[in-house]
This record gives structure tokens, C-alpha cells and sequence, in this order.
């Protein structure tokens, strides 16, 4: 049965992605895994530079004065990692979700942290605007996609200050001016790769500006002096992000996919919209294209429905606990014929009902 992925991250990859990255399990340099060779050796430091590379020419930073490092820990580590290396007075957080809350969390270890707005009255449905951003502080951070709530910054803030983001699902989704922010992370398992790596992409000019020691493992200018190999790389996780990328620059990059990532998005919101079966969860003005989240206008069809999308061969639809209902998460693999998948199944329960 043709399967459709879905799901939030873990998620989706390209055919032939995996197909590339399973050969190199069992023969990746002259009859040697890839999970065996050193990470020392030539192929794979020519993976390592390559993967950099890619990342920086696809989101046209190349030239500009930025680095590109594929550290371990998660975007999760980056919440206190961007703290320690940028955090000297005080810095200013947009709070539009669940990991914006847990990166204010990790930074107000280091000091205050200054709330410039929060959608948290409404949980999470909509992106705060109009807010001003304080010109004395170290840095902003916001959180381009709202992986949870399914809520997506359409524009960012002429930010006076370097500007931080958490791109982990929607990174190499859309065209953006990239060189409007001074450090972007993102875990690779949303729309890059497997679990393991998480890419940074950080202007090299605003490191070096606190005053506190910072251990070695934290600190991007030890990883940017090593070319990313401070310490081992998550090895398999980066080759594959190399595949992903790889595969997106021969699609015609950011440009390209950006197009079926809005008619995917086009063609599931038409639907929540005109089925009364279901109701939106964000705010219309603020949806993402990576994930719709919505629920079931009358909860007795929840079996009716579940069972479709299950013989449908649909993976992945069920919504996060603090949202409740259902998400469907259309990174760049997902095609456009799997979200027509879902679609049909909820104009059928229309039907049916
Ligand atoms: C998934 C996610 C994270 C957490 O990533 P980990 O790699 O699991 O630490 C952080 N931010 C956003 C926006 C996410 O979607």
C-alpha cells in the first residue's frame, strides 16, 4: 500500500533520499559503511564541506559573512547555546508557541528575559504584530514556524538588534531574505534530514560580544574553527541532510518548492474551509504551509474518520496533545498527490455523513 507521511518530525524524507542514504549503509567508500569510516577521513570531510556549502547557496548567504555548522543536541540545545553565546544584559523573545516558551525558558537561566509580545492568551493561535523592539538589547529571537499550532510568521521585524530564529520546520520551505537575520537554527528532522544534527547558520560578525567563559562544546567559534568537527559529527545525520539539500538545489531550490508548498497549503485550507465537517485552528492570516492544524466539527465521526485515513494509507495526522484533533505536516517531500489523499478522505466523510 502507498503510505503518506504526515507526520510532525520525525518526518517525511525523499524517495530517493533514502534510497542514496541506505546504499551508503553498506557501501559508502570502497565496500566500507558509512556508519564505520572515520569521520577523519577525505569522503566524509568532503560530505561535511559540501552539506555547509548547500546550505549557505540555497538560502543565498553565500559571501555574506555567515558560517554554516551542523552541531548535536537539537534545536533544543541552541535554546541555551544561542543564551550563552549573545546573552550579556538582556534580549528580547517573541513567544508564539510551545518551543519559543521552552527557548525563553533556557535563556532566562542566564538572565531576564524580556517578553516583546505572546500569543499565549488565545493559546497560540495567532502571531502577536505591532510590537517594538527594544534598540538596547543583545539580540531578538523568534520562532519562523509554529510546528505545534500550526501558526507561520509571514513577514519579520526590521529588528534593530541581530536577530535569532528557530527555523526547525520551515527551513528551505519558502524564499526569505535570510541575510535579514543574524543566526538561524534548525533541528534537521523536520525538513532536512534524520534525527541527530541541528544546522546553524550564524553571522560571524555578532560572536564574541559576552563577557562570560563558555565551554568549548557551547561556544560556535570553537565549532566555526573546526569546520564543524570540534567534536565527532553525527555522521549519518549529516549525509543525509547532504542528500536532502542536494536533492532540493536539482529540484531548483528554495524558489521551486516554494511553489508546491503553496498549493499544498492552498488545497488543504480550501478544504477545512468549505467542509463544515471541520474547523481551522489558526488564525487564517497566520497559517502555516508546513502545518494545518485543525479539528472535527462533531467529535462523533472521530472513528469514522480515523479508520478512512487509515485505509487511506495516511501516517502521521494526529494532532499534538495541546491542540488536540489533527495535523497534517506537508514538508518539502510530502507531494502534492499525498495531500490530495487527505482531502478526498474528508470531502468523502462529507459525503458519507
Ligand atoms: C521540533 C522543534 C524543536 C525541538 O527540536 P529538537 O531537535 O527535538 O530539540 C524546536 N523548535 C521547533 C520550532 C520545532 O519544531
Amino acid at each position: 500500500m502507498k503510505r503518506h507521511n504526515f507526520s510532525a518530525g520525525p518526518c517525511i524524507l525523499p524517495k530517493e533520499v533514502i534510497q542514496k542514504a541506505s546504499e551508503a549503509v553498506i557501501d559508502f567508500d570502497n565496500g566500507l559503511s558509512l556508519l564505520e569510516i572515520s569521520h577523519r577521513s577525505k569522503p566524509f570531510v568532503d560530505v561535511m564541506e559540501k552539506a555547509r556549502a548547500l546550505a549557505l547557496e540555497l538560502l543565498g548567504l553565500e559571501g555574506k559573512g555567515y558560517k554554516a555548522l551542523f552541531l548535536q543536541g537539537g534545536a533544543s540545545t541552541q535554546f541555551l547555546m544561542v543564551a550563552l553565546n549573545m546573552l550579556e544584559k538582556r534580549a528580547g523573545y517573541l513567544n508564539t508557541g510551545t518551543w519559543s516558551d521552552k527557548a525563553i525558558k533556557e535563556a532566562k537561566i542566564y538572565d531576564d528575559i524580556y517578553e516583546v509580545a505572546s500569543s499565549k492568551d488565545a493559546n497560540y493561535n495567532y502571531i502577536p504584530k505591532g510590537y517594538d523592539i527594544p534598540t538596547d538589547y543583545d539580540y531578538f529571537h523568534c520562532t519562523s514556524n509554529n510546528t505545534i499550532f500550526g501558526t507561520q510568521m509571514k513577514a519579520f521585524p526590521d529588528s534593530p538588534i541581530p536577530m535569532v530564529c528557530d527555523m526547525s520546520s520551515d527551513i528551505f520551505s519558502r524564499q526569505l531574505d535570510f541575510s535579514k537575520f543574524d543566526l538561524i537554527y534548525a533541528g534537521a528532522q523536520k525538513n532536512m534530514g534524520p534525527a541527530g544534527a541541528t544546522l546553524v547558520v550564524v553571522k560571524e560578525d555578532i560572536l564574541g560580544k559576552v563577557s562570560r567563559k563558555i565551554p568549548s562544546m557551547m561556544d560556535y567559534k570553537v565549532h566555526i574553527s573546526k569546520s564543524s568537527m570540534f567534536n565527532t559529527p553525527p555522521v549519518f545525520s549529516v549525509y543525509v541532510s547532504m542528500l536532502t539539500l542536494q536533492w532540493l538545489k536539482d529540484l531548483g531550490g528554495i524558489a521551486e518548492i516554494e511553489k508546491e508548498n503553496d498549493k499544498k497549503a492552498q488545497l488543504i485550507y480550501s478544504e477545512i474551509d468549505l467542509n463544515p465537517l471541520f474547523k481551522g485552528f489558526a488564525t487564517k492570516a497566520d497559517r502555516s504551509n508546513m502545518n494545518a492544524t485543525f479539528t472535527l466539527a462533531n467529535e462523533d465521526l472521530k472513528e469514522t474518520f480515523e479508520t478512512m485515513v487509515e485505509e487511506a494509507g495516511i501516517n502521521g495526522l494526529n494532532g499534538h496533545r495541546s491542540v488536540g484533533g489533527y495535523r497534517a505536516s506537508m514538508y518539502n517531500a510530502l507531494s502534492l498527490e499525498s495531500v490530495g489523499v487527505l482531502v478526498d478522505v474528508m470531502s468523502e466523510l462529507e459525503r458519507k455523513a
